[in-house]
């Protein structure tokens, strides 16, 4: 995640300070929020400083339309609630609180499921009536290991919006539904073409009802990558066709979801519950003042997300909403995995928590994150969900900055340069990256770009990527760090990066559009940008098609050959043997037969200099090959030469 810095705007309220919140009561029940029938509806708030709480009805998600006001009860555990008896569905509703003598803002509360334009009001409904045909027979795919899965992040309006996708509804939800959309040349796009590509997971950039698009302009041209949260159980109005019925945007991703399970793929949600984007304004901070977030000493509002407020996932409130709110998703949405963005925040044993919870509900979930913040956190490192504390994580997968840097360098430093782009002295971080940061004899981590040991329990703990929608892409990245290569040069390098994300051990992430070289301008930090720079051009599968091609054979390789999807550091370490090689050059090998493997014996050769290579005749003998030069063929071994930044796989029977 990306945004810009928010000059923090500090609220001062007396009753923030953690020593006094701690101590709110807490609530053990799981009825939050509004529970539904045709005959009556409950709703239920925790506001333990309130000293009164009002419900407001309305009939329509914004502007004056005020039908009801409802004195809540008081309830034990910070609990107001009220029943209604009659059917209220289709009214809208919000809560407000006194606190400390002042009626604060009407909020929907964090526990709503439906919610009208820009989500000002929740919405009541019947959920069963937003479920397809067939819905309730809807399954993902059952993801066996982690290591099976091969990570697409897409954003929904990116996938759709430009001209050349061919797809009807373009930005939305159902733009991604549509099957036998074609570019102008006739080659597929939008789902047809990520089932074509071969991916197993699409991680969908945002889609919980965020803060920044305006739901109520439907024409004007908005953009922004969605990690500003502001109801996290509902779905984003603007992907939907009409956001004002709170029905619609819910039955629409839906839609997608199935249409996703239909073609096989599983859906990855980006998550963001480490900072709400509205701060003193949040349903949270409305609710209850000050509760749900993290401070300094000086009882101000930290801020480790660098946007303007941390959530405190450690209380006992916070992480109670976070694990219902993941099953909520997995149970009413169907749900394949989650992508936690700046998980760094969070702490160990709510990830934990979170992890087992899930696992439980389905065993083969999906769950990573970003192993770091984006400033410092007053929670103390060692109980927070950092890289560094990736063994702690279980079932949980960081993503590894150390290949993503180590293949094409630093995302800091625009011109720097990595193994794939010709830097010398990468290769320890490539081997690193290739053993999926787990503990290998032949790997010499003091000399790895930035972790200096192991930090994975398992090749699972580690997300394998060389970009992703933060920074440059890659091939951006590489026009701007290696202005003298040629085009056809900088496409050997990014055949290259993609050969070693693709071969390496742990869980495979691409970035949409990387397997025809998508280009954001040089942007690098497109949130806000618009089409113009997010887009995805489709046109450009044309034109790299050979790029294309390879990338999707690279991926048909990789789930045909379990060698490249160990499960233990133990099998890493048995089986894959690193050659002694000169300078910009790694070769490994993997004995398949020991993990069951169709191929006995695997060499891959990764060469990122500008000069050719030689390939070890005394290694190499009695091997074929499968890809020779960033191209899969089969040729003579004997004499072969790995020509600048290339990658070359042999096998033996
Ligand atoms: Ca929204």
């Amino acid at each position: 995640m990306k945004r810009p810095l928010i000059i923090l705007f500090i609220f001062l309220l007396s009753m923030h300070s953690k020593a006094q919140n701690e101590n709110y009561p807490t609530y053990t029940g799981k009825d939050l929020g509004l529970t539904y029938t045709p005959t009556q509806s409950a709703f239920k708030i925790w506001a333990p400083t309130a000293s009164k709480a009002q419900l407001k009805l309305y009939s329509q998600p914004l502007g004056a339309a005020l039908t009801r006001i409802v004195d809540l009860e008081k309830s034990t555990q910070g609990i107001w609630a009220i029943t209604l008896q009659g059917n209220y569905e289709g009214s809208y509703y919000t809560f407000c609180i006194e606190h400390n003598g002042t009626w604060l803002n009407e909020v929907p509360d964090p526990y709503a499921k439906a919610v009208g334009t820009n989500g000002k009001r929740a919405m009541v409904l019947d959920l069963t009536k937003t479920n397809p045909a067939g819905w309730p027979k809807d399954k993902g795919p059952q993801l066996k290991k982690p290591t099976d899965a091969i990570i697409y992040e897409l954003h929904i309006r990116d996938a759709s919006i430009a001209a050349s996708s061919g797809i009807i509804n373009k930005g939305k939800y159902a733009g991604l539904t549509q099957t036998g959309t074609t570019n102008k040349e006739g080659l597929a796009t939008g789902l047809d073409h990520l089932t074509e590509l071969g991916v197993t997971h699409i991680h969908l950039l945002p889609f919980f009802d965020y803060n920044s698009v305006d739901e109520t302009d439907t024409v004007k041209p908005q953009y922004n990558w969605g990690y500003d949260p502001l109801n996290y159980n509902t779905p984003e109005g603007s992907y939907a066709s009409n956001a004002a019925d709170g029905a619609v945007r819910i039955k629409e991703l839906k839609q997608l979801v199935q249409a996703f399970h239909k073609k096989g793929l599983a859906v990855v949600m980006d998550v963001v519950y480490n900072h709400t984007g509205l701060t003193n304004e949040s349903n949270f901070n409305q609710l209850v003042p000050g509760y749900y977030y993290r401070h300094n000493k000086n009882g101000k509002l930290s801020d480790a997300t660098a946007c303007g407020n941390e959530t405190a996932s450690e209380k006992a409130m916070m992480r109670k909403f976070m694990l219902e709110s993941v099953l909520y998703w997995v149970k009413e949405y169907h749900i394949d995995g989650f992508r936690f963005d700046l998980m760094g925040v969070h702490d160990i044993e709510t990830m934990n928590q979170i992890s087992a919870a899930l696992h439980k509900l389905n065993p083969g979930i999906l769950i990573y994150g970003e192993g770091w913040t984006a400033g410092a956190s007053p929670l103390p490192d060692s109980v927070r969900a950092l890289k560094q504390n990736a063994a702690k994580l279980k079932g949980i997968a960081v993503f590894s900055d150390d290949i993503r840097d180590g293949i094409k360098g630093s995302v800091f430093e625009a011109a720097d340069k990595g193994f794939a782009s010709g830097k010398p002295g990468m290769e320890e971080s490539i081997k690193f990256g290739i053993v999926a940061a787990t503990q290998h004899p032949q790997v010499n981590y003091k000399k790895v770009n930035y972790s200096k040991k192991a930090y994975a329990a398992t090749p699972a703990n580690t997300i394998t990527y060389a970009e992703c929608h933060d920074n440059n892409t890659l091939w951006d990245k590489l026009a701007i760090s290696a202005p003298n290569a040629t085009v056809a040069e900088r496409t050997e390098m990014h055949k290259l990066a993609l050969s070693i994300v693709l071969t390496s051990q742990g869980i495979s992430f691409l970035h949409a559009g990387t397997e025809f070289l998508r280009s954001k301008k040089g942007i690098e930090n497109s949130y806000n940008a618009g089409d113009s720079i997010n887009a995805i051009d489709w046109h450009l599968k044309t034109t790299h098609k050979a790029v294309y091609n390879y990338v999707q054979q690279l991926i048909q390789l990789r789930k045909a050959h379990p060698a490249f999807r160990m499960t233990t550091t133990a099998q890493i370490k048995n089986n894959l043997r690193f050659f002694t090689t000169e300078a910009g050059l790694i070769g490994y090998q993997v004995n398949g037969n020991a993990v069951k493997d169709s191929w006995k014996k695997i060499q891959v050769w990764f060469n990122g200099s500008a000069g050719e290579k030689m390939l070890p005749a005394a290694h190499t003998k009695g091997f074929t090959t499968a890809i020779v030069n960033n191209q899969f063929t089969s040729t003579a071994v004997a004499g072969l030469v790995i020509k600048p930044y290339s990658c070359v796989l042999l096998y033996k029977n």
